[in-house]
């Protein structure tokens, strides 16, 4: 009451002294095309100084945006895709006190890869303000991550699927697949657990099995073990009979790339040359779409694309992810395959002894943000957790081949990494020697 009282007082006072506030905005309307049909994008725009202003598309009005902003310069740039499969467009404006501007954005997609490839994509960790730490609104989820140009939405918060239903109707009402997971939290480790129909509930006293069991009961097919070299640090489990082998995914890149995560992809590594075939992921874990300082998670970067046959569906995606038909990237889009189109990633080619492997990736990566040109650096074919070829690389795609003849049982995979750093690794082709 006392707050009521001061704010009434302060209100009167700045009413009373304010006979001419000067109004010192202009308006911003920005209509987006993605080869010429209206599109969710994101919207930066950055004045002279360096400050950002953010903006998306509306929810409802496909491709529309409105910004209201001090006047000043900026440079605008309007984003579809993040960085993975459409140039973003840029454009110096001047906004004036009250007027109003317009921007029309035809965007173009540089590359299709499910078109060209049959690869879809989904950022396999994402949080709404369902989680207690995330401030993006479960309606805006499904927007941002469209925005993104993920082909599949993906909600994952913690401890809870309380954003479920409003999820899942929005993503159909937008014509999007979508699949509905949480990360279960606890001191042990984080997992993701999906496609889910029920909750899964931390207890104290309960182990990593009775997680997966649970989660298994309620519908999930892949067990994904999040950031497990970093936060929460399942790993360290590992040798103690607590660890529970009987998940399915594994994240190498959470976030920026870092520590934990190369510690990830070398505890991969190690199980791949023990035969345990989890599958490699990338995932955003963000929680705030509004959030763009420098280093923070941006919803659909990195981000996994999974091979699907015939017609996009969220039960084959998650089949063929399960299967290992998969790359986890930054940036870097690969299309990885073994004996001439006839094998790809997840799958096991049977050679007699002396026989050749016929390894082919295409890899390319279109510009980011500002960049108005990105290019590519170098490749490397690495054989059961060694690099065999390193390839010099300097356009913005490629055709790298190399032929191998195993001896024994192997595994191989591709990393790409742009001049920029950004990266990508596919998950292995796997190769048995007939004796
Ligand atoms: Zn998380």
């Amino acid at each position: 009451m006392k707050r009521l009282w001061m704010l009434m007082i302060a209100l009167s006072v700045l009413i009373a002294s304010a006979p001419v506030l000067p109004q010192i905005t202009g308006q911003v309307i920005v209509r987006v095309t993605l080869d010429g049909q209206p599109t969710d994008a994101l919207i930066f725009a950055r004045d002279r100084f360096g400050k950002l202003f953010i903006a998306y598309t509306d929810l409802k009005e496909i491709g529309l945006a409105r910004l209201t902003l001090p006047q000043e310069r900026y440079t605008l740039i309007v984003d579809h895709g993040a960085g993975f499969t459409v140039k973003p467009f840029a454009q110096e404006i001047t906004v004036q006190i009250g007027q109003t501007l317009s921007v029309t954005a035809a965007l173009q997609r540089a590359f299709s890869p499910a078109r060209e490839w049959g690869y879809y994509s989904a950022d396999l960790h994402a949080h709404s303000t369902a989680s207690p730490d995330g401030h993006t609104p479960i309606e805006q989820l499904v927007l941002v991550q469209l925005a993104a140009d993920l082909d599949l939405v993906f909600i994952s918060d913690h401890e809870t699927i309380a954003g479920h239903e409003l999820f899942a109707k929005t993503a159909q009402a937008r014509g999007a697949p979508s699949i509905l997971s949480e990360e279960i939290t606890t001191p042990q480790g984080h997992w993701n657990a999906y496609p889910l129909k029920c909750a899964v509930t931390y207890a104290p006293g309960k182990t990593p099995k009775d997680y997966f069991a649970q989660a298994r009961a309620c519908g999930a097919q892949v067990i994904q073990a999040n950031h497990p070299a970093g936060v929460g640090d399942y790993f360290a489990l590992l040798g103690t009979e607590l660890f529970d082998d009987s998940f399915d995914a594994v994240e190498i890149f959470n976030g920026e790339f870092d520590q934990g995560d190369a510690r990830a992809i070398e505890y991969l590594f190690r199980f791949w040359n023990e035969g345990r075939r989890y599958v490699a992921v990338g995932t955003s874990d963000d929680h705030d779409w509004l959030d763009f300082r420098p280093g923070q998670e941006r919803y659909g970067r990195p981000r996994t694309y999974v091979r699907v046959e015939g017609e996009l569906t969220a039960d084959k995606w998650i089949a063929a992810l399960k299967a290992g038909r998969a790359f986890a990237t930054y940036g870097p889009l690969v299309n990885f395959t073994a004996q001439e189109g006839r094998a790809f990633p997840g799958d096991t080619v049977t050679l007699a002894r002396g026989q050749e492997i016929a390894l082919r990736a295409e890899v390319l990566v279109v510009p980011r943000e500002a960049a108005q040109e990105r290019v590519l650096q170098s490749a490397q074919i690495i054989k059961n957790g060694r690099v065999l070829r390193a390839f010099s690389l300097s356009e913005d795609r490629a055709v790298i081949t190399l032929t191998d003849r195993p001896t024994e049982q192997s595994w191989y995979l591709v990393r790409v990494i742009a001049e920029d750093g950004d990266q990508a690794y596919t998950n292995p082709i796997w190769v048995e020697v007939r004796l």
